[in-house]
C-alpha cells in the first residue's frame, strides 16, 4: 500500500470584497465584557486553511480548518506532519491516536485538535480517492435519500430586512430557518424586547409549519437565558443555540431541563468532550463541526455516542466534511446550509476555495456517488482574491 509522502499547509486570506460588519447582527462571548472597540471583529474570520495530503502514487487528499488558520498551519507543520509522514493512510485509527496522544499534554482541545481535524479529514480523503469510493461510502453508505437542510442566515437586522430576507428563502423550501439574536444581557429589558419582536416577525412570515431555529452564538449568560426562555416558548422554537460560553457546560445542562431545546457542540471537542454533554443531558441537539472536532475519525464516534443516548446530531455549518457523515448516519437526521453570498462572517469563504460543495436544490442536497473521497477541489476561480501563505 503506498504510504504518504507529504503534507503541504496554505492559509488563504481574502482579500476581496467583504460586507461591512452591521451593529448587533449577532451576540457573541465578547459581548458581556466591557470592551474598547470592536468585539463584532472576534466574530469574522477571513481565513481558512488547507491541507493537502500526498502519498507516494500521488494522489492528494484534502483537509481544511477554519479556525486560527496561521497557527492551525504551524502546529500541523512542526508537530503533526512529522506524525503521519512515511504512514499508510489507512492505518486512520492509529494515526489519529498518534496525533493525540503524542500532543495530549497542549492538543487535545482548540488549536491541536483542530489540527488533528484538518489531517484526518484529508486522510479520509485520500482513503476515498485511492479505492474510489466517496467518503460515506467507506462510513457505511446512504442512509437517506438525500439530505434535508435548513437554511441558516438570518442575521438580527432591522425587522423589515429579516422578513424580506426570510420570504426569498422560503422559496427554497428548506427544513428550517435559523435567526441570530443581535441582543443580550448588556442591552437589559429593551433589547429583549428588540429581540422578541424580531422572532414574532420571522413566525410572521414563516408561519408555525416551519421549523425556527434561534442562535446566540455564545452572547448570553445563564441568567439571561433564563430570563428569556418564558418568553420564547409561544414561538416554538425547534431549539435555542449555544446561549452560553462553550465551558458552562453545567448552564447547558440547567438550560436543556426547561421547556426549550438546547443544541451546542460546535465549539466543543473529541469524543470525551461530548460524553460529558451527553451525560450531562446538556444538549438536545449536537452541533460539532468535523473540522474542529477531531475530524472524521472522532465525528463518526461521536454520532455513535449520541445515537446510543438518542440525541440527533446537525453538524454546524454544513460543508463536505459534515455532510458525508451526515449522509452514513440514521442519527443525522439534516444539515445546516449556508447559501452562497458575499464574503460576510467568514463561513463562506469556504465557496470561493473549493468546488464540489453541493448546492440545496427544493430544501436538499445529495451527495455524488461517483466522486471519490469527499469530492471537493481546490477551485481557482477565485484565486486572485486570495492571498496564499505557504
Ligand atoms: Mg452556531
Amino acid at each position: 500500500m503506498t504510504k504518504i509522502k507529504s503534507v503541504r499547509t496554505r492559509v488563504w486570506n481574502w482579500t476581496g470584497k467583504t460586507v461591512p460588519p452591521k451593529a448587533n447582527f449577532c451576540t457573541n462571548a465578547s459581548d458581556t465584557l466591557y470592551e474598547r472597540g470592536d468585539a463584532m471583529n472576534s466574530f469574522r474570520f477571513h481565513q481558512w486553511l488547507t491541507c493537502e495530503i500526498e502519498t507516494e502514487d500521488g494522489t492528494i487528499g484534502i483537509g481544511n480548518a477554519a479556525l486560527a488558520p496561521g497557527l492551525v498551519k504551524q502546529a500541523i507543520d512542526q508537530y503533526y506532519a512529522p506524525l503521519v509522514i512515511g504512514e499508510d493512510p489507512f492505518d486512520y485509527a492509529y494515526l489519529w491516536e498518534k496525533m493525540y496522544r503524542r500532543t495530549h499534554a497542549w492538543g487535545r482541545k482548540g488549536i491541536g485538535m483542530v489540527a488533528i481535524s484538518a489531517v484526518d479529514i484529508a486522510i479520509w480523503d485520500l482513503m476515498g480517492k485511492l479505492v474510489n469510493k466517496p467518503v460515506f461510502k467507506l462510513l457505511g453508505g446512504r442512509t437517506k435519500e438525500k439530505i434535508p437542510v435548513y437554511y441558516s442566515k438570518l442575521y438580527a437586522d432591522s425587522i423589515p430586512a429579516m422578513q424580506e430576507e426570510a420570504e426569498l428563502a422560503m422559496k427554497g423550501n428548506y427544513s428550517g430557518y435559523k435567526t441570530r439574536f443581535g441582543y443580550g444581557p448588556k442591552d437589559g429589558a429593551a433589547g429583549m424586547r428588540e429581540n422578541l419582536n424580531r422572532v414574532a416577525a420571522l413566525r410572521e412570515v414563516l408561519g408555525y409549519d416551519t421549523d425556527l431555529m434561534l442562535e446566540c452564538y455564545m452572547g448570553w449568560n445563564l441568567d439571561y437565558t433564563k430570563r428569556m426562555l418564558p418568553k420564547l416558548e409561544k414561538f416554538e422554537p425547534r431549539w435555542l443555540e449555544e446561549p452560553v460560553i462553550a465551558d458552562d457546560i453545567h448552564g447547558y445542562a440547567e438550560l436543556n431541563r426547561g421547556p426549550i431545546a438546547i443544541s451546542g457542540g460546535e465549539h466543543e471537542f473529541s469524543l470525551m468532550g461530548f460524553r460529558q454533554l451527553l451525560e450531562l443531558k446538556a444538549v438536545s441537539v449536537i452541533q460539532y463541526d468535523t473540522n474542529r472536532v477531531g475530524g472524521i475519525t472522532a465525528a463518526q464516534k461521536i454520532n455513535a455516542l449520541a445515537e446510543a443516548h438518542q440525541v440527533p446530531v446537525i453538524p454546524h455549518a454544513g460543508q463536505m466534511h459534515n455532510y458525508h457523515l451526515t449522509m452514513a448516519s440514521a442519527n443525522c437526521p439534516m444539515a445546516e446550509y449556508f447559501p452562497m453570498h458575499d464574503v460576510e462572517v467568514g463561513n463562506e469563504l469556504f465557496y470561493y476555495i473549493f468546488e464540489g460543495d453541493p448546492v440545496a436544490d427544493n430544501g436538499y442536497l445529495d451527495l455524488d456517488e461517483h466522486k471519490p473521497g469527499l469530492g471537493l477541489k481546490i477551485s481557482d476561480k477565485y484565486i486572485d482574491q486570495f492571498e496564499v501563505t505557504e
